[in-house]
């Protein structure tokens, strides 16, 4: 039998093809050479460079990886799990900008656009040439968009948007918002995309953040931003719109979690091997190493969850609820993961001289993102139940 490999205990690397392997392996090269060794500084200063990584994340195939044509790589879902794994061992910030862009933003345009949008926008937001960001979440409306306040009304042939967006990933560095808005003549939900030097426009970032720091978050003000009857998403006029971009991007955080609860324990299982108290390792402690075989096994299971619900997607068969699953069991673990990892580390663990209290903080952000835990607790309970326990 091969070697036991901490990290892939299991050898789940036998169940991928040569295709996904050598996908896995180009984003991790270029996460160690791109991202390992500035992260730390971007993270302290609250900042993230999207506009020079988007143009090297598009020439990895990376931006809307998952969709066909229109410059876009067509790969499948499970490739673009690994990558996903591959950029949030990084960062989940860097992994946020290509789900946002790709999965939210991008598969917004693609399943709900016109012929015309689609060309328009998709090319050069593969490239990462144009940034994209996708607001549905309001100040008072967020695990229950349905009770958004942002308008869309008619003028004359026209569309004005007037409203308020919250927690928008690339908001202040995109260059189109999709928005989701409330129309006022029929009550439904419409997506509108609005170049964002659009009068009425502006994205102020959020700031004094103490999680996802290597990543922009914005407020969206959308102050009777005027646009042409073409800016509408023609495809769709109901919240199914977004939450089926959000159903896409779910499935990334489900394998984003693994390489952040990735990082944390390949870093404790270094520090325990190497850092001595009482005149040993404290790996060679009982505690230790009961520690980190409980993150071997959570990193482990993770893993293995989320290649089986991407194959699951790539064969047709996913639901959603089961991607709620993914998304609950997943962010938990990496969750316990870091916070345990970061205790292995003693002091040194709350420095930003070791991934571990970064991702710690991220995973903060993830567990409340693209649907809280509790929210997809309910959705599991409810398809257990039969009872809808939101109403
Ligand atoms: P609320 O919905 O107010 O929830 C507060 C608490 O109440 C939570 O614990 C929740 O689980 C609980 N709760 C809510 N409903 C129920 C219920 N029925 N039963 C029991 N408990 C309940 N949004 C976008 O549109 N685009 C983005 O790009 C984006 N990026 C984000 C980036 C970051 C860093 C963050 C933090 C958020 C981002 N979001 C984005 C918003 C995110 O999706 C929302 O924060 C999330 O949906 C939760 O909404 P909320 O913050 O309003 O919390």
């Amino acid at each position: 039998p091969p070697e036991l490999r901490p990290e892939d205990y299991l050898d789940v690397d036998r169940l991928l093809s040569d295709e996904e392997r050598a996908i896995r392996d180009a984003v991790r090269a270029w996460v160690r050479d791109r991202v390992l060794p500035e992260v730390g500084g971007w993270f302290e200063l609250g900042t993230l460079p999207s506009r020079e990584l988007a143009p090297e994340l598009g020439r990895l195939g990376l931006l809307g990886m998952h969709l066909q044509g229109h410059g876009c790589a067509g790969a499948s879902a499970t490739a673009y799990g690994l990558a996903c794994t591959e950029l949030e061992a990084g960062d989940t910030g860097v992994r946020s900008l290509v789900s946002v862009q790709g999965s939210l933003a991008m598969q917004a345009i693609d399943r709900w656009g016109s012929d015309e949008q689609r060309e328009r926008w998709l090319p050069p937001m593969a490239a990462g040439e144009v940034l994209g960001c996708f607001g549905l979440t309001e100040p008072d409306a967020g695990s229950d968009p349905g009770a958004m306040r942002t308008t869309a009304r008619r003028a004359g042939g026209d569309w004005v948007l007037h409203g308020q967006k919250m927690w928008i990933t690339n908001g202040s560095v995109a260059d189109v918002a999709v928005v989701w808005a409330r129309c006022s003549d029929d009550g439904r939900v419409r997506g509108f995309l609005v170049p964002t030097d659009a009068p009425g426009f502006s994205a102020p970032p959020i700031t004094r953040k103490l999680s996802l720091r290597a990543s922009v978050t914005s407020e969206l003000v959308l102050d009777d931003v005027r646009l042409p009857d073409d800016a509408a998403l023609p495809g769709v006029a109901s919240l199914r719109g977004p939450l089926s971009c959000l159903d896409e991007a779910r499935h990334g955080v489900v394998w984003g979690a693994v390489g952040a609860a990735r990082s944390c324990f390949l870093a404790a299982l270094e520090y325990a091997g190497t850092r001595e108290a009482f005149g040993r390792p404290i790996a060679a402690t009982q505690i230790q190493q009961l520690k980190l075989a409980r993150m071997a096994t959570q990193v482990n299971q993770a893993t293995l969850l989320a290649l089986h619900l991407g194959r699951m997607k790539d064969a047709g068969r996913l639901r959603p609820e089961q991607v709620s699953m993914g998304k609950l069991a997943n962010v938990d673990a990496a969750l316990e993961v870091a916070r345990t990892a970061r205790q292995v580390l003693g002091g040194n663990g709350i420095t930003l001289g070791y991934p571990v209290m970064r991702h710690m903080s991220n995973l903060e952000s993830v567990v409340t993102y693209e649907g809280t835990a509790d929210v997809h607790a309910l959705v599991i309970g409810g398809a257990l139940t039969g009872i809808d326990a939101f109403r």
